[in-house]
């Protein structure tokens, strides 16, 4: 079987609404396919995880909903869901970081970028991290370093695997080296794991980039991506700049870093649950 397929959008069109007053009424119901430009249901959308029913491509999703297709029953116990960032910069950007932060806590319903929590995956206990983009782009902070190294704590006293589901824009600016340290930090914890040789599922999903590529994300026993992920490390634009010549075709998505060896597997999303519980079979036995 192969996990690299990519269904080809049907040719079939959904009829169009041509009614003025129909149109305001469903508004908010359908959603145009970023990828195929089809008109989706919301709802099967949503039924679907985020996966595009007509062409497959796979849209963001947020944690909860990624821990809720990983986990069964939907079922998962949060922890570390208090800790909040001290702001120890103190920094103001185009307004302060701490108000920006409580905007997105209510928006979110987060306390910051990434849902640390355990569940069985098909029957297996494991610790779990999700991250979430729009917790001000799923940056990397303080706060999700630390809940990150407390799940390999909680890993290696269980004994259980963990899986980290990533899709960040890269360290949080606002938190300036202390953002960056959390990178060295989760990755001794890491081998920590290593050395207590339990696995480490990373699964890359769109975006991946920064320093959460440069750490975590590219640091485990398996590292996989969903379909049409970009992954990188700096933006395609500033490569372009540096080395002055054109990237080619395909460059920082999931299936090129798979074909130049960046990647173990390239797993569309419905297929995941499935593919890492065979994976951690092989691993733990
Ligand atoms: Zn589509």
């Amino acid at each position: 079987m192969s996990w690299f397929t990519r269904k080809k959008p049907p040719d079939e069109k959904l009829p169009k609404i041509e009614n003025g007053e129909r149109r305001v009424r469903t508004e908010g119901l359908w959603q145009k396919c970023e990828s195929c430009r089809q008109i989706i249901w919301k709802k099967e959308l949503e039924a679907n995880f985020g996966v595009c029913p007509r062409c497959g491509a796979h849209s963001r999703i947020d944690a909860v909903t990624r821990l809720k297709l990983l986990l069964d029953g939907g079922e998962f116990q949060q922890f570390d869901a208090a800790l909040r960032s001290s702001d120890p910069l103190g920094f103001v950007g185009k307004e302060p970081y701490r108000d920006r932060l409580n905007a997105v806590r209510q928006t979110t319903s987060l306390s910051d970028a990434l849902i640390s929590a355990a569940g069985a995956l098909d029957g297996r206990p494991i610790q779990i991290c999700a991250m979430d983009f729009r917790f001000i782009g799923g940056s990397m902070g303080s706060v999700v370093g630390e809940k990150i190294a407390r799940a390999i704590e909680r890993a290696i006293e269980r004994h259980t695997p963990l899986v980290i589901v990533s899709t960040s824009g890269g360290a949080r600016m606002q938190e300036g080296a202390i953002s960056l340290m959390q990178m060295a930090k989760i990755a001794a914890a890491l081998m920590r794991l290593d050395e207590a040789r339990l696995p480490y599922i990373s699964v890359l999903t769109d975006p991946t980039t920064g320093g959460v590529t440069a750490s975590y994300a590219m640091l485990g026993d398996l590292n996989i991506a969903e379909p049409g992920a970009l992954i990188g490390f700096a933006g395609a634009r500033v490569i372009e700049q540096t080395i002055r010549q054109k990237l080619p075709e395909g460059f920082q998505r999931a299936e090129f870093l798979l074909d130049h060896g960046m990647l173990d597997a390239v797993v569309p999303r419905l297929e995941l649950k499935p593919y890492i519980s065979k994976a951690l079979k092989f691993f733990v036995a």
